[in-house]
């Protein structure tokens, strides 16, 4: 049976990046996956560009923009590699890259130049890569440490690294794989569940909006009663089904089913000062006095439903506008549901940090590891999933090498 110092299960962001670390620092490492292809994610992230880390990340307390059941559990790992080593890396790589939005990088050519940079650094560490390779039943024992059943044989290792990710976008490998094992050795999950998913509404309430699919206008969106209230300043995107775009994406993580989002459409103006304002000094038609605020396919949808909003302003009841002015700045709507993992960027939940080490990310169980996405800890959108990757993986290696 071969053997090795380390086995990582799952050649993605996490995964490729654990080994190469690793296999530099002297140890013998295999890397396993199952896929076709390797670290699909990468490459379809970011639109083809990959948004690698986000230069805004905080490392005295990257806890704000990061959800999990224990959200501190994240900081030591992350202030401990931190974007700028990253950044470090893709600049000793030649990559060239670009800061778009909120301190979100992206590559300037395609996202594969980030998985090649990878893989050079796998092969200067030495790593066996064996891929696509079917992995089975993982078994330990007390003097042998954990054997691995393979598509290509068995292999024996003492220190065993998860990462193999969530459940999110199955038809490119995916697999509960994690959650698995986490269980299997007595450790807790946190049931998942998509997030970073574009949110879906139904029924007749909806109906004036299905036609607006691909309009798209920033706004600020929140979720959540006075203490859990989590609000993002972002574009909003209307889809067949529902509502996506950044803003839909960044609140489905705090979303609770059932509750609703409030969204303002003109965030920070006194939209019900303005709109009698305009009953003083205009005789346009309401419809025409909402292009102000939202574009003119939103303000024929909501005057639409209203007969009392089909006339010139200034012949309109005061009481109208006041309901048109809240719908214009707190606009309250309840999703029927999530687009599920088929469209979800990440998975939140995972593999409870109560049994796992902050400082080396290893389980209650002897030398069985997890890392990346499988962890109960999901980053906002902009990068900070691929940081926690990179940063997780890091620390595991780090404590890898120092045993
Ligand atoms: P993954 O990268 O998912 O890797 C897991 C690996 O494990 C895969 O290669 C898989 O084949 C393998 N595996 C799974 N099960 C098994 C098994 N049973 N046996 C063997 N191998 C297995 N994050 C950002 O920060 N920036 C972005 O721009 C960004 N864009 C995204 C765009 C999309 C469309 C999606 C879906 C995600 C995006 N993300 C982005 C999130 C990011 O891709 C993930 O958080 C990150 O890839 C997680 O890394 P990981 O190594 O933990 O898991």
């Amino acid at each position: 049976m071969d053997s090795f110092d380390v086995v990582v299960i799952g050649a993605g962001a996490a995964g490729l990046f654990c080994a190469g670390v690793a296999g530099q620092r002297g140890l013998k490492v295999l890397l396993l996956d199952h896929g076709e292809r390797i670290a699909e994610k990468i490459r379809i992230s970011g639109g083809g560009r990959a948004n690698f880390t986000n230069r805004d990340l905080d490392v005295r307390a990257p806890q704000r923009h990061f959800i999990g059941d224990n959200p501190n559990f994240c900081r030591s790992a992350l202030s401990r590699y931190t974007p700028q080593q990253f950044i470090a890396l893709v600049q000793r790589h030649g990559i060239a890259f670009h800061e778009k939005h909120k301190g979100q990088l992206f590559c300037d050519g395609p996202s594969q130049q980030i998985i090649d940079m990878l893989l050079a650094e796998c092969a200067a560490g030495g790593v066996t890569h064996w891929q696509p390779c079917s992995v089975g039943a993982v078994s330990w024992s007390d003097d042998g440490g954990y054997a691995i059943q393979t598509g290509r044989g068995a292999v024996r290792t003492p220190r065993l690294v998860v990462a193999t990710g969530g459940l999110s976008i199955p038809q490119i490998g995916a697999s509960d794989f994690g959650y698995r094992i986490a269980t299997q050795f007595g450790l807790r999950v946190i049931t998942p569940r998509p997030a970073l998913v574009p949110l879906t509404f139904g029924g007749e309430a909806w109906e004036p909006y299905a036609g607006l699919a691909g309009l798209a206008l920033p706004v600020q969106i929140e979720t959540g009663s006075k203490k859990e209230r989590m609000a993002f300043h972002e574009d909003l995107l209307f889809t067949h089904r529902g509502l996506s775009g950044p803003a839909v994406l960044q609140i489905s993580s705090y979303w609770k089913p059932g509750a609703p989002l409030t969204l303002d459409f003109a965030p920070g103006t006194d939209v019900a000062a303005a709109l009698s304002e305009a009953k003083q000094r205009s005789r346009k038609r309401i419809g025409n006095e909402l292009a102000a605020w939202v574009p003119s396919r939103l303000a024929d949808a909501w005057v639409g439903q209203d007969a009392a909003l089909q006339r010139p302003i200034n012949e309109a009841a005061d009481r109208a506008l006041a309901a048109l002015a809240e719908r214009i700045a707190r606009w309250q709507i309840t999703p029927s549901g999530t687009e599920g993992y088929k469209k979800a960027e990440v998975t939140a939940g995972g593999v409870d940090t109560r049994d796992l080490s902050s400082q080396t990310l290893e389980s209650k169980q002897p030398g069985l590891y997890f890392i990346g996405e499988v962890v109960d800890v999901t980053g906002w959108l902009g990068g900070y999933n691929f940081q926690w990757a990179w940063a997780s993986a890091h620390a595991c290696a780090q404590a890898l090498v120092a045993q």
